[in-house]
């Protein structure tokens, strides 16, 4: 049985980039404008010498900052169901918003097993960020550049332990 991880986060935080960076491949759409990615995708991932399935949700048109749409945390709610753990992503240059709240609900009503991941954070852009996520109540947040493939071996660290179960 191999090991199951869905990118889960709001609208253009870089959950599409970060699945592109996982699968090797531009199966994913990114774009600019939030909300791009219509569905769930599945890849099969490789990090460094782990090989594992990864689900990219759907950011939907029209999802604001502010409201959450229910096809969107239906979704969400999906993929967290299919997996065995959750990146959850947040963007470290706009540190936690509160549909980032929502989304950390979703998480913690479905017992999810979470790593919280602060993207955007190449550089030191995302130090901020990172302090933010605390408040989340999520645990230990993890920098990381999609973008830029920072932040890959403290993400192999994490994964590596929890996909060895599987
Ligand atoms: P999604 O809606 O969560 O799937 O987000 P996307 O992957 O489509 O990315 C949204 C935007 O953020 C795009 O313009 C990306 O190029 C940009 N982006 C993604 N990852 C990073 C990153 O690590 N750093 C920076 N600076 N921008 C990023
Ligand atoms: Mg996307």
């Amino acid at each position: 049985m191999t090991f199951t991880l869905a990118i889960v986060g709001r609208p253009n935080v870089g959950k599409s980039t970060l699945f592109n960076r996982l699968v090797g491949r531009k199966l994913a759409l990114v774009d600019d404008q939030p909300g791009v990615t219509r569905d769930l995708r599945e890849g099969e991932a490789r990090l460094f010498d782990l090989r594992f399935t990864v689900i990219d949700t759907a950011g939907l048109e029209e999802v604001t900052d502010d409201s959450l749409q229910g096809r969107m945390r239906r979704l969400t709610e999906r993929a967290v169901d299919m997996a065995d753990a959750c990146l959850f992503l947040i963007d470290g240059r706009v540190g936690v918003t509160p549909s980032d709240e929502v989304f950390a609900d979703i998480l913690r009503r479905r017992n999810a097993h979470v790593i919280l991941g602060v993207n955007k954070a190449e550089g030191r852009a995302g130090e901020a960020g990172v302090i933010d996520a605390w408040s989340l109540g999520l645990g230990d947040p993890v920098p990381l550049s999609a973008e830029h493939g920072e932040g890959m071996d403290d993400l192999y660290r994490i994964l590596r332990p929890i996909a060895e179960q599987f």
